[in-house]
């Protein structure tokens, strides 16, 4: 039996999704004519209650064209040193935009308005101008970190009163509103502009919504045409995003069970050093030397369960909606027994 639990990316649609997608009415968005992608957006928006929405074929655009908007060459974005905007998106932060980064060294990914205080340039020719600071919600690097509202909030604040524009790459916010106390609309009230991905735990074959208002919005459709992310008759992707922001937010929650499962059974092994606490569908397994690392990731490749190797002495692993229960018990029992001697 195949578990593959490298990434909540690798889910494929079910047959109700694919539905979904088959009837949907569409039309060219570039001339704002496809009705699914127009109520997707609008859809998204109302959810964290902002004004706007465009439909982008990847996370990593939409984040681009959030920085795009907010910035001008010869500024700089303030972000955590795990962040997915520094880390994974191919140096785009200075190659999109000519804007360099300030890094804060968080804890889990996340950052605080104090440190952030810490770091913004005076208004001084000599200096970059400060002109966005970007959160990550959950955050993926850090093992699916969720932030507490009360931090937000007083980065929020802060941010507002020196005139900082507040992103959020929510490419896993549906995690953290499931798993804290603090919902969506919450969210919403904190940022100027989010990136939410409907790609990862939400099963989505593609696509990734950015939020802001409306003459934000107005200038981030230009940047998306610019950076060749202008899609044609792309609603039968918006029709699978609908379905999946309907059906597939909810049961993140087993998602997030199964990962405190999957983290406590390594735990429990002699050879494991360490699990990140888990806190919500990331799991990172950690070992005493890379000679460890191999043994595990073989045996578990052997019997076809697949994890992700993140560095010579950890692993990570991560529950989605393509780990069935049946998956799910086959995977933990196997884990269970592993002996790597
Ligand atoms: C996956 C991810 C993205 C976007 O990735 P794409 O593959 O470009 O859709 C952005 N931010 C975070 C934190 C992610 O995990």
């Amino acid at each position: 039996m195949r578990v593959d639990f490298r990434s909540d990316t690798v889910t494929i649609p079910t047959a109700e999704m694919l539905e979904a997608m088959f009837t949907a009415e569409v039309g060219d968005d570039v001339f704002e004519e496809d009705p699914t992608i127009n109520a997707l957006e609008q859809k998204a928006a109302k959810m964290f209650g902002m004004e706007a929405g465009l439909f982008c074929p990847s996370g990593t655009q939409t984040n681009q064209i959030a920085i795009n908007v907010h910035t001008r060459p010869g500024d700089e974005v303030i972000c955590d040193v795990l962040s997915h905007i520094h880390v994974y998106e191919g140096g785009g932060i200075a190659a999109n935009s000519g804007v360099s980064t300030t890094l804060i060294d968080g804890e889990k990914g996340q950052i605080t308005a104090e440190q952030i205080k810490a770091v913004v340039k005076a208004d001084n020719v000599h200096f970059p101008k400060s002109t966005l600071v970007s959160l990550e919600n959950t955050c993926n690097k850090a093992g699916g970190t969720v932030y507490d509202l009360k931090k937000i909030q007083e980065i929020k604040t802060w941010c507002a009163s020196h005139n900082i524009a507040l992103h959020l790459d929510g490419a896993r916010i549906f995690n953290a509103t499931v798993a804290a106390d603090y919902s969506t609309k919450d969210i919403g009230n904190c940022f100027d502009t989010i990136s939410i991905c409907l790609s990862k735990g939400l099963g989505a074959p593609v696509g990734s919504v950015l939020l802001g208002n409306k003459e934000f919005i107005n200038q981030a459709r230009r940047v998306r045409k610019r950076f060749g992310g202008g899609m044609r008759q792309a609603g039968y992707l918006a029709a699978a995003g609908i379905y999946a922001l309907d059906n597939n937010v909810e049961r993140l929650k087993t998602d997030h069970m199964n990962a405190i499962e999957l983290g406590k059974t390594f735990q429990d092994l002699s050879f494991v050093t360490k699990v990140t606490p888990v806190e919500t569908n990331i799991v990172m397994v950690h070992f005493d030397a890379p000679n460890t690392t191999e043994k595990v990731m073989e045996l578990l490749t052997k019997n076809d369960i697949h994890a992700l190797t993140l560095t010579p002495t950890s692993i990570r692993l991560v529950t989605h909606l393509d780990v069935s229960a049946e998956q799910f018990d086959f995977a933990m029992d196997f884990i269970s027994k592993m002996n790597i001697l």
